[in-house]
């Protein structure tokens, strides 16, 4: 029986919206491929340099951040993404791609790494009609993981993570990708797991923008209430890997910005070696890490190096402050009293992040991430990157109001018909 999460056991992770880890990037809106759960309609439209550049500005006048995701659409398709890699580097920040994948070869990123790619986000999931995966399984995929992986390893030096959308349909598959992150934690060190949403039509609430009643089935995260659920949550999703591994334990999240129970962003670690996961980080060595780093650099970390995540022995030294690292040194002991030529055996840190992006509450309220990491900069202001849609469509935030039964009768309503979103997911 998975174990409840209580919020106040975990480190509140100090993100906020001027004070951040993570900016969210989108040089360009063209895709070349078709994910059921993408944000973003898929247009041949890139952003020159200089309006990057000033994206990038508007970022540093109003929040202090580490990395900034690249994102699109798919951020290969920019014809300059090696000149947009090595701008977001000069600027002293570190670049990560958030890819498909799909353009990706070994040459490429090597000259990503060369312009100051610092890691990389592959979305990979089984519905994004991708060429030559079509019918296949999320533990098929790990087939596709491993090859991404690897060629990230070859050419060294870079944070490599995975993330997918989480469906009603592959929320079972969640615990096989747990454990093929595990089977690869020498080349795998973050994966993210993303609850599906979408604006659903047809179902208990009308959007209005700036008081006027709007259609929102042109909205790119738009569906009909019947297809499927869009109310996975991190609760959810973390009881579905407890199922196959009971002592997976979560140490920090993020909360909502109206309900603080809720598990917006939450995060787990683990270290392990490739054969045995000796335990799970608690949630002061995730304070001291995020504490000192501020200290240190003046904003939060986010995308800790390789050569830092394969220092999981050290990392036990810390186990007097935190009871989850004292666990995974009592267990290490005993693993290695078992056999000692275990020694010679690495120790890894990886992360699991599960994502629980926008929920409407019954009041039509929108419970968004309370220091929303993947915000992104439209019209000179910073807007979360979940939700820009509304504001490329209809110039404002919608309003999600729950309809009136005591006005319109539900079988007045008429059912949407299907319509389906593109490209990639957001995070
Ligand atoms: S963009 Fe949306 S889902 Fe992503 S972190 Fe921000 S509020 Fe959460």
């Amino acid at each position: 029986m998975p174990t409840p999460i209580d919020h106040r056991e975990l480190y509140r992770l100090p993100w906020s919206f001027s004070d951040n880890a993570i900016a969210w990037l989108e040089p360009t809106e063209k895709c070349n491929l078709s994910c059921e759960g993408c944000y973003r309609a898929n247009v041949d439209k890139h952003k020159s340099l200089s309006e990057i550049r000033s994206d990038l500005e508007c970022f540093a006048k109003f929040r202090s951040f580490d990395g900034v995701s690249i994102a699109g659409g798919d951020p290969l398709m920019h014809p300059q993404i090696g000149a947009i890699v090595r701008m977001v580097k000069e600027l002293g920040h570190k670049p990560i791609l958030n890819t498909n994948g799909l353009a990706l070869d070994l040459h490429t990123l090597r000259e990503l790494k060369a312009a100051g790619l610092e890691g990389l986000t592959f979305h990979i999931d089984s519905k994004q009609g991708r060429p030559g995966w079509k019918n296949k399984t999320e533990v098929d995929l790990n087939e596709l993981r491993l090859q991404y992986a690897e060629m990230a390893a070859e050419v060294g030096g870079l944070s490599c993570a995975f993330n997918s959308t989480v469906y009603e349909d592959t929320l079972r598959y969640v615990p096989d990708l747990v454990q093929f992150a595990h089977d690869h934690i020498d080349l795998v060190h973050v994966m993210v797991f993303i609850a599906y949403r979408a604006a659903l039509i047809g179902g208990e609430f009308d959007y209005y923008v700036q008081g006027k009643k709007v259609d929102a089935q042109p909205l790119q995260y738009s569906a009909p209430a019947t297809e499927q659920r869009a109310d996975i949550s991190s609760r959810e999703i973390v009881a579905t890997i407890q199922d196959r591994f009971p002592d997976f334990t979560p140490c920090s999240y993020l909360g909502g910005t109206e309900k603080p129970d809720s598990l917006k962003w939450l995060l787990t670690s683990r270290l392990g070696t490739k054969k045995k996961i000796l335990g799970y980080a608690g949630p002061k060595l995730m304070a001291l890490s995020q504490t000192l780093y501020h200290l240190v650099k003046g904003h939060y970390l986010a995308y800790a190096p390789p050569k830092v995540l394969a220092m999981g022995r050290s990392t036990l030294l810390l186990s007097p402050i935190d009871t989850g690292l004292r666990s995974a040194a009592t267990n290490y002991l005993k693993y290695l009293s078992r056999d000692p030529r275990r020694l010679a055996e690495r120790m890894y840190f990886q992360s699991i992040t599960v994502i629980q992006p926008a929920d409407v509450l019954p009041d039509g309220r929108v419970n968004m991430c309370d220091g929303c990491p993947d915000i992104t900069v439209h019209d000179g202001e910073l807007v979360w990157s979940c939700r820009l849609d509304e504001r490329l469509k209809y110039g404002a935030w919608c309003q999600v109001v729950p309809w009136d039964c005591s006005v319109t009768k539900p079988e007045a309503r008429k059912p949407a018909p299907a319509s389906r979103p593109t490209t990639v997911a957001p995070a």
